[in-house]
């Protein structure tokens, strides 16, 4: 092809990856608004804040969610690395948190020890609505010597309150206890025993579940499964002695806090790690959880750590946005207006940039236009940024050591010294 066919070839722009999308400039106030609200309530409640990477090994994953979790069999990013390593983009944020508690020997920091973390999460899953391959995570976790129940409930209050801060109403709270390593083998016994001639009637993956994960049996969406798992055996009814106290005394910090709560004896959960109580979250009108969690109290143990129990939860933000913008729920943080700073001419272009500054230290937003050179352009920015004062800097202001002060509604102008600008700026804005 000759230099000049290959100029006519019209390139293919690159696009994203499927189910990861980008966060335009336009939504950003939606996630600072979100980010805001958990910082806040992490904040008012302990917890200390935690950033672990977003890859890790693979290993870090396989077991504690478990080997047949829909997690680790069908949706991890994995790949090898130029060096070998078996690596993975994480698809949740608790494994990582334990490693990293393990890692640094965390528990000096505090009995209990309550983190919180935000972060893109990845899993290789079908994109739809409410669901996509990268999405983010607000989690909370709390981790101690003695497994509190006043510690699932506060994790769940975390959730909550940071819903309730966003002005998310009517916010269902669903709440199970699915047992520990003492009565859940028991518990499984009976569900096995239950769907033992069943077997041809569930769908071809609860087929198989029955005999990897029979328990995943009760999450299942298909409507012939849906029917069967109705008579099932209910897990809250296996529950060991120490398991039923645990989950009483849950209940009852719900009720004092008046925290409103649904038992909903089918949840269960997809990861491994989780004992007793699990909780999901959602808002009304939508059929996703906003947002998950549970118990982990021999996860740490698991993964090669002193015995301590655990518990956690987390919430997606791209799903909170959602609801609250089908909601109409307004985000109540306007931005600040900024004054807009016109330049006319190459002399007032430079010292602009000093101008700027000076504006920038006394604590004045300002917004400028330094690479127009139209009068009539910069004017059309500062109208469309709703700029409540303009600054008008000409070839005469420059020399004349002055500046023009435009109210954008009214029109009025007053000629101002440069050096008295910051306090006419202050005395117009309020
Ligand atoms: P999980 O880690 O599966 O317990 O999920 C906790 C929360 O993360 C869910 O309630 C969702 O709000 C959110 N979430 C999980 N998976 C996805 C996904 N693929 N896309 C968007 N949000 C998700």
């Amino acid at each position: 092809m000759s230099k000049k066919d290959q100029k006519k070839v019209k390139r293919q722009p690159v696009s994203s990856l499927k189910g990861m999308n980008d966060i335009l400039p336009a939504d950003q106030p939606w996630w600072d608004r979100i980010r805001k609200a958990v910082k806040e309530i992490a904040g008012f409640y302990n917890f200390l804040k935690i950033e672990t990477p977003v890859m890790e090994k693979l290993e870090l994953f396989k077991r504690p969610l478990g080997d047949t979790s829909d997690v680790v069999e069908k949706q991890m990013f994995s790949f090898k690395t130029k060096g070998g390593d078996e690596v993975v983009l994480r698809p949740e944020g608790t494994a990582s948190i334990v490693r990293s508690y393990i890692e640094h020997g965390l528990s000096h920091l505090g009995q209990p020890l309550k983190l919180w973390y935000e972060g893109p999460m990845f899993r290789y899953e079908q994109p739809q609505a409410g669901r996509t391959r990268q999405f983010h995570q607000a989690g909370f976790e709390i981790i101690s010597s003695d497994n509190d129940p006043v510690y699932d409930v506060q994790t769940m209050l975390a959730c909550y309150r940071t819903l309730d801060d966003l002005k998310i109403k009517n916010i269902n709270l669903q709440i199970n206890s699915i047992g520990c390593n003492k009565c859940r083998p028991i518990y499984r016994k009976n569900l096995l025993e239950y769907y033992k001639n069943k077997e041809k009637s569930l769908c071809g993956d609860c087929k198989r579940r029955i005999h990897t994960n029979p328990m995943r049996l009760l999450d299942c969406k298909v409507s012939g499964c849906v029917e069967l798992k109705k008579e099932a055996p209910q897990t809250i009814d296996n529950l060991c002695s120490d398991c039923r106290k645990h989950f009483k005394k849950v209940l009852e910090y719900l009720e004092e806090l008046k925290l409103p709560y649904m038992l909903n004896p089918l949840l269960v959960r997809g990861f491994d790690y989780y004992t007793k109580t699990v909780f999901e979250i959602f808002a009304e009108g939508f059929d996703f959880a906003l947002g998950a969690g549970g118990r982990y109290d021999y996860l740490i143990e698991l993964m090669g750590g002193r015995q301590s129990p655990g518990v956690g939860g987390a919430m997606g933000l791209e799903r909170i946005i959602e609801v609250m913008k089908t909601k109409e729920i307004s985000l109540g943080n306007r931005v600040r207006p900024k004054i807009f700073l016109i330049h006319i001419g190459d002399t007032a272009k430079k010292r602009s940039l000093v101008l700027i500054e000076e504006l920038r230290e006394a604590g004045i937003d300002v917004m400028e236009q330094l690479g127009k050179d139209s009068l009539n352009a910069q004017l059309r920015t500062a109208n469309k940024f709703e700029a409540p004062l303009s600054l008008i800097f000409g070839q005469k202001e420059a020399f004349e050591q002055s500046i023009i002060i435009r109210d954008m509604k009214t029109g009025a102008q007053e000629t101002v010294p440069l050096k008295k600008i910051v306090a006419a700026i202050k005395r117009k804005m309020h």
